[in-house]
Parts: structure tokens; sequence; C-alpha cells
């Protein structure tokens, strides 16, 4: 494991991240929490000294899996970093609540990086007058944090604005070679580390559409290349390439791609990559920003959906239709998951643009009408169809249960 050194403070980080928001699952769903810690437990023994979570991810699950994952002396090897959710502060008394709660629940008595969450212009200014600042001074004061910092979700200008707000310790960003200049993007990256931030990235694989099954035409393009990657690997390797990157989070759930990312972490040195690698990974860039249809990394912080639509599954499943174009199975898929077949119905149609899920979008991504555009494009006859299947489903269930009834009936007594 390489390692990277915070600049203002001398604290050496894991160049890898346990991003701890995309926990395995088993089959119904639910999350698989042994599986889960193993896994945490494993990148530790290997290296890792940095985990992150946050009270969102997994609905509050993520802190309490994590505080089990690190008993048995495992806390005594990380670094926790977690946040503190300007959509849940109204008061300054709530900074303090909500803070008490996670050591509560982490079942520590401090944590190591505390950051602000997914601070845009209109959350930083809420927090502002809310007295973030001084709370802030108080805690790291108090030694409850050890390090002050913020994610981001806005634009470079807001950034640049809220790094000069304050003697921050370092800040976390989303950065892949498909943002390069969106958000805060390089030039924000260098501005931070020009004032001697830590830059933590996020999102180095824009929500696993960089890895895995990738379309045709870019899988090409890693197979022109002299040398064997996986397209994860060209992904990570691009982030770490850059010297003033800090950590880079990974929300790792297969035992497989952890061993990757050890394996990569271990020899991604800043500026290995020659010229020619970086010309490989531009292409795949040009060619991704001409596939993808819509810029969703399936954080999830738009749900729920007073609508009921399930915004990141239809944009999953939409940019699967246009990612690979040869497979028809995203409209099926669509048809299954959204529909309402197997589960409530939870398709783009049904979409009200009452607009609650634009203010948070923290890709600012015009939401109602991309979803418009799903439902054009993957619905058709579907809000007809599926309600006759539903009432036909609903008759032969009815149906059943009454014979049940009447056979019940006859039964001699
Ligand atoms: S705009 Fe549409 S998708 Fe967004 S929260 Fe409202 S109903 Fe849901
Ligand atoms: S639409 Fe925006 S908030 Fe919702 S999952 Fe996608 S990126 Fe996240």
């Amino acid at each position: 494991m390489l390692y990277r050194t915070v600049p203002k403070t001398g604290d050496e980080l894991s160049i890898l991240g346990f991003g701890y928001m995309r926990l395995p699952k088993k089959k119904g769903g639910s999350i698989d929490e042994e599986r889960a810690i193993r896994q945490l437990r494993y990148a530790i023994d290997r290296g890792v000294n940095y985990v992150d979570t946050a009270p969102a991810y997994h609905l509050g699950k993520s802190e309490k899996i994590l505080a089990r994952a690190l008993s048995d002396g495992y806390r005594q090897k990380v670094r926790i970093a977690t946040k503190l959710p300007p959509w849940s502060v109204h008061s300054r008394e709530d900074m303090d609540r909500i803070l008490s709660s996670q050591l509560n629940t982490l079942n520590t008595d401090h944590i190591d990086y505390y950051l602000l969450h997914s601070l845009t212009k209109t959350s930083w200014e809420k927090m502002k007058k809310l007295g973030v600042l001084e709370f802030i001074d108080a805690v790291k004061n108090a030694g409850t944090i050890k390090n002050a910092g913020f994610s981001f979700h806005g634009d470079t200008a807001t950034f640049r604005e809220i790094v000069d707000s304050y003697n921050w310790d370092f800040c976390q960003i989303q950065y892949n070679y498909l943002d390069e200049h969106n958000q805060a993007g390089t030039e924000g990256l260098e501005y931070a580390a020009e004032k001697r931030l830590a830059v933590m990235i996020m999102e180095p694989l824009r929500g696993g559409n960089l890895a895995g099954h990738v379309p045709d035409e870019i899988q090409r393009i890693w197979d022109e290349s002299p040398i064997r990657r996986s397209p994860a690997e060209w992904a990570l390797r691009w982030v770490w390439n850059h010297p003033k990157v800090t950590v880079v989070l990974s929300g790792m759930n297969e035992e497989s791609h952890i061993d990757e990312n050890l394996r990569v972490a271990s020899d991604a040195l800043p500026r290995s990559l020659s010229a020619t690698e970086l010309g490989i990974i531009s292409r795949a860039r040009d060619t991704y920003q001409r596939l993808m249809k819509v810029s969703c990394t399936g954080c999830g912080y738009c749900m729920p959906c007073p609508a009921g639509v399930d915004i990141p599954g239809c944009f999953s499943l939409y940019n699967a239709h246009h990612l690979f174009p040869h497979d028809r199975s995203a409209k099926f898929h669509y048809f299954g998951r959204h529909g309402g077949l197997l589960s409530g119905v939870s398709y783009a149609g049904l979409c009200r643009h009452c607009g609650k899920c634009v203010k948070i979008c923290p890709q600012h991504l015009p939401i109602p009408d991309r979803l418009r555009d799903v439902s054009n494009e993957m619905e058709g006859m579907m809000s007809v169809i599926v309600p006759v299947l539903r009432g036909g489903l609903w008759c032969m269930d009815t149906i059943g249960r009454l014979r049940r009834v009447i056979s019940l009936n006859k039964t001699p007594k």
C-alpha cells in the first residue's frame, strides 16, 4: 500500500480509502453485514487506514455497521471520516446533537476526519448563517474532531469561496476522467492543494459507470492498448496519477474488487502514466461523453421521490439501454423493476414535476426533464399494459382465495 501525506498535519493516509457507502447486499436486498465487516477488516489488514461513512449512507446503517467492523482493535488502525448532513441541521444545537449521536453510534470519543456533507452554494450559505464555523472551532478545540473538511458538489467558484472561508484541513471532491472540468474539477483540486488542503476523491469510477461491463466501443479502446488493465484500473490510475490527490475512496463490495484495488494502490505513483496511456484514456472519455444520456452517479440523494419514482434506477436502465444498444434486456428489466410487476410501480412517467429532487441532486441534473425522456423512450404502452396485467393478477388472486373459502366451507365438520 502506498501512502500520501496530509499537508497540514503530516498524517500518513493510505492512497486507497474504503468508502462505506455501497455495502454488499443479500439476495432479498438487505445489507450483508457480516460480509461488509469481513471486507473492511480484510482491507485494513492489508494497509487501508481511512474509511469514509455518513449518516445518509444506507439510511444510517453504514455508521452502525462500521462501529461493529471497528471493534476487536480495528478502531485504532484507521481514521474514521464521517459527515454532518446540512439538510438535517436547522439550528446550532442540531450540529452538537448530531455529532454527539454519531460518536455514540460509532462507539468512539473522536472523529478523525469530519466533513460538512455535500456542500453547494445554497447549503454553504445556510450552514454559515447557522454558525457552522463556530461549531467546528469548538469541537476541534475540544478534540472531538481532529480534522475539519467538507465534501463538495457545487461549481468551481463556490468551491474556491469555501476553501478561502476557513482553515480547513481537507476537502472531498468528485473526480474521475469524465469530471475533469465538472464541479471542483482539476482547477478546484489544484486550488485546494495550493492552500495545503488534503484532497480526498469520491466517485473515481463515477458510480461504477467506468468499471465492470463497459460498452463495446469503450472495451475496444482498452483492448487496443498494449498494457492489459481492467476499466476500473485505468480509471483509478488516472486519479492517482495526479500528485495532489491524497486519498481515493472506493465503495468496494466485491472481494475481487478489493483485491484489484489493493494491488493497484501498491504501485500507482503520482505522474506514473505515460503520454500514450493518457491519450488512451482521453479516447475513452470522448466516447463515454458521446454515449451516456444522463450523468447520474446513482448516489440516491434525490430519494425518496414523493411520487414514487425510482430516479437512479430509471436513469441507470436508460443509460444501459444507450450504452449497450445490442442488448435488449434494459427495457425488459425496466418493465419488471419499475412497471410494478414484481413490486410497486416506480417508473419515470409517475413524475409530477414537483422539483424537490432537483434542489438536492449533486450533479445538478434537470431530473424531471430527463425523466420525461426516459418515459418517452422506455415506457411506450407500459402505463396501459401494467394496470391491465396487475388487474389480471388481482383477479386471479381473488378467484383463488374465493375457491379456497368455498372448498373450506364444503369440508365435512
Ligand atoms: S420532480 Fe418528479 S422525480 Fe423529482 S421528486 Fe418531484 S415527482 Fe419525484
Ligand atoms: S439523479 Fe442526482 S441525486 Fe439522484 S441518484 Fe442521480 S446523481 Fe444522485
